[in-house]
Parts: structure tokens; sequence; C-alpha cells
């Protein structure tokens, strides 16, 4: 059996209508459990007070809750900051985003994918068993602000991290499941610009891999990518711009791609916590 991670990362995006990020959030558990469907979805606090209902019951409809960080700004970085920085946040986030679910925090993914030894010693002090933040073999890592050369070096199947490296193998007591890429991501971004054709292929590519070596698949979307803009300058990376900006066009495809991912009998939706405690 392959498991498949679905992930959502929520962040409270400002160039896009407020009232919708939280209406989609309701849209999203509807269709997600009509299909069956789990996901892990990694909030930052600020969007975890920002949409305390829709999250809650997102948590009660079975979806695990992890941690995206404090607010998404682009200093907090967990690659770069000072240990103190990285400390503070982590503590903080937390404790802000534990108060809404009244759950322990499991599963960590840094803001930007960034993430570091110091983080993820921090995280397992805190009783943080995963960290999803490394993209493997992900050759456009300069465009992303965790990104960095060892990613193209990273280990593609689960591994526990050192103490060096938070891209080595080691024996940290936290595990590090990787998103896996052939080069280009595994994310909702590519989907968009490439289309569900060479989605779907690519999909079957990395499921030959998984089925050889045991691996799972990671895939993630935002949620406010499926709302729309405001009204004014679109400030979109130019990368984002190759995206339609047809909202709902994107959530139909992202809502078949998943469905597709899962009509394989061999292929088993988990969430994060759940393929760590298999
Ligand atoms: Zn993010």
């Amino acid at each position: 059996m392959i498991p498949l991670i679905i992930t959502m990362d929520l962040e409270v995006a400002e160039d896009h209508d407020l009232n919708a990020q939280d209406a989609i959030l309701l849209r999203l558990k509807k269709d997600l459990n009509a299909e069956n469907l789990p996901l892990t979805i990694f909030t930052t606090a600020t969007a975890a007070e920002a949409f305390p209902v829709r999250l809650k019951s997102l948590q009660d409809a079975g979806h695990e809750i992890g941690s995206h960080g404090l607010n998404h700004s682009p200093e907090e970085n967990y690659k770069t900051a000072t240990a103190e920085h990285i400390k503070m946040w982590l503590s903080e986030s937390t404790k802000r985003i534990s108060n809404i679910t009244e759950k322990k925090l499991l599963s960590f993914r840094g803001p930007g994918m960034s993430t570091s030894v110091t983080a993820q010693q921090h995280l397992i002090k805190m009783g943080y068993q995963t960290d999803l933040s490394v993209c493997s073999q992900r050759a456009d890592f300069m465009l992303t602000a965790g990104g960095e050369l060892g990613w193209l070096f990273s280990p593609r199947n689960t591994y526990q991290p050192s103490t060096y490296s938070a891209l080595k193998k080691g024996n940290q007591p936290i595990k590090v499941i990787p998103m896996r890429t052939f080069g280009i991501p595994f994310i909702s971004g590519s989907l968009y610009i490439f289309g569900l054709t060479l989605m779907k292929l690519y999909f079957c590519l990395l499921l030959l891999e998984s089925k050889r070596c045991n691996k799972p698949i990671v895939y993630l979307f935002h949620s406010y990518e499926h709302t729309p803009h405001n009204i004014g300058k679109d400030n979109r990376p130019l990368r984002q711009k190759l995206y339609t900006k047809d909202h709902e066009k994107k959530y139909r495809k992202n809502l078949d791609f998943l469905k597709f991912m899962t009509s394989f009998s061999n292929v088993k939706a988990m969430r994060a916590i759940d393929y760590i405690n298999n």
C-alpha cells in the first residue's frame, strides 16, 4: 500500500478576499469528506486565529492540524534566522495554534519550506514527531525561501535527520517526510501550469518509484489559491502569474487531481501522523 499524504498550507493571503478564505474551508471540508480524503493541514498561528471555527471543524471532521509557524512574514525563515528567533517563533506559534485546536501539534512545515537543525531540535523538545519542510531534488529551490542546494542531495525517503544537518540522515528523534520531486515540485502550482494530464503522468512516475522503494507520496496545495484576488494590483510573483486567475477552475482541477490519485487501489490517503505511527 502506498501512503499518500495530502497537505494543505493554511496562511492568511493579504491579496485575497478574507471572507472567501474563510468560506473555502467549509467547502473543502464538505468535498473532501464526501471523497473520504484526509488532509494534513499546516496552519500559521495568524490563520488559525483568523479562521478558528473552520479550522476546528476541519479537525473535528478527522483532518490533522499541524504548524506552519507564526505568520509567514518574509523574516520568519527557520533556515536562516538566529536560534533565539527560531525558538521564540516555534514556542509562540505552537501555543497560539493549540489554543484554538486544543490538541497537541505533532507535524510541522516551515513557511517557505524552511527548516534547520535548530528548528528540528526545538520541535523535538516540544513533542513534534514529523517535519515536512524538505523538498528533495526540487530543482527550483532558489525560488523558495527555505530552499537550498542541499535539497538536491537530500534523501528521497522518510528519514531521521542528523545533529549537523536537517538534510542528512542521523538519529534525531523526529521524522522528516520529504516532498518527493523529479525536479518539478509536486504541488498544485505545477498542476495549474502543466495541466491535469501531465500531472497525472507525474503522479504515475512517483507511484512507480514508491512501489519499488516503499516511499510515501506528499502533495501540497494552499486553500487561498481557491479564492478571488482583491481588486487592485496583482502582486503575485512571476511564477504564480502563469496560473489561471480563475479560482473556481483551480478548485475543480485540484479536486479532480486528488480524486485521481486516490482512485488507485494500492494508494491510501492518510494523515502525516497516521503514516508515522504505522
Ligand atoms: Zn506557506
